[in-house]
């Protein structure tokens, strides 16, 4: 059986128009998945971005020539669409959720968004970079610094988050900068070793769980540092944004996962732990 796919996205979160959620259930089901969670983005940021690289789905969003202003979630609205989805899919565990974007910068709006509904899944993720005291989407300073320096202010920048916010549950996409560096450049995580194995210390020694998100194929040195750093738990996310993605890659990482000691946990949503 495969594990349950604890990030996905639907019609809900703002970055997507190919999200659905009653697709993505049954898509879960066609899969034999026992759960699904639909992490939504919150993200209470304003963007200062380069329109001309903007993708085009995301430009009905910007506030003025330079501003990207993600909307906030309709909570009530979502909420009614899972309630809809656990009507049409009893054997199904549908979990709700949040992908909390940068929440360590807004800690008084992330403490309103938890208070106001009871979100089951929180998880934690970073997309930017603060530069001379504007919000940049990181796969944006690629346009201006060298690919080394930006990822190396994103690992510096994901220890802030964990340190600074306790408010999810499992750290997303560690390597989300490595979906957008430019073409020529060749990553190797040995390269950043010191860096990464400093962020994977600091969120073991908050007990939480890394996400082995499967957007990208799964590093096997973060999961060997991981272990090695004190991690005890991970949790998986395919970070779809369409229904065809939920579980991507799933069997190729819970065995990636396996071979370096995680296994399922008591339920077959909880977090797989070593
Ligand atoms: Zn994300
Ligand atoms: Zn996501």
């Amino acid at each position: 059986m495969l594990p349950a796919d604890l990030h996905t996205h639907t019609e809900f979160s703002w970055d997507t128009t190919t999200g659905d959620m009653e697709g993505s259930c049954a898509r879960a089901v066609e899969l034999g998945l026992p759960a699904i969670a639909f992490t939504e983005h919150t993200d209470f940021i304003s963007w200062t971005v380069d329109p001309a690289v903007l993708p085009e789905r995301l430009t009905k969003h910007m506030a003025d020539e330079t501003h990207l202003v993600p909307p906030p979630l309709d909570v009530e609205g979502y909420l009614a669409a899972i309630e809809r989805c656990r009507d049409k899919y009893p054997a199904l565990k549908i979990i709700s959720g949040v992908e909390l974007g940068e929440p360590h910068w807004f800690a008084g709006e992330t403490a309103a968004l938890l208070a106001a509904a009871p979100f089951e899944r929180v998880i934690g993720s970073l997309h930017s970079l603060t530069v001379d005291g504007r919000y940049r989407l990181v796969e944006d300073e690629y346009l201006l610094r060298p690919v080394p320096e930006v990822l190396r202010d994103y690992f510096a920048e994901t220890i802030r988050l964990i340190e600074t916010c306790p408010s999810f549950e499992a750290l997303t996409h560690l390597d989300y900068p490595l979906r957008y560096t430019p073409a020529g450049y060749t990553f190797a995580a040995v390269d950043f070793e010191e860096e990464l194995r400093a962020v994977l210390r600091s969120l073991a020694g908050t007990g939480r769980a890394l996400e082995v998100n499967t957007r990208r194929t799964v590093e096997p040195l973060l999961l060997r540092w991981w272990r090695e750093e004190g991690g005890r738990a991970v949790s998986f996310g395919s970070d779809a944004h369409r229904p065809d993605l939920v579980a991507a890659g799933f069997a190729d990482a819970a065995a990636l996962a396996e071979s370096f000691g995680f296994g399922p946990g008591r339920h077959p949503w909880d977090h797989w732990l070593a």
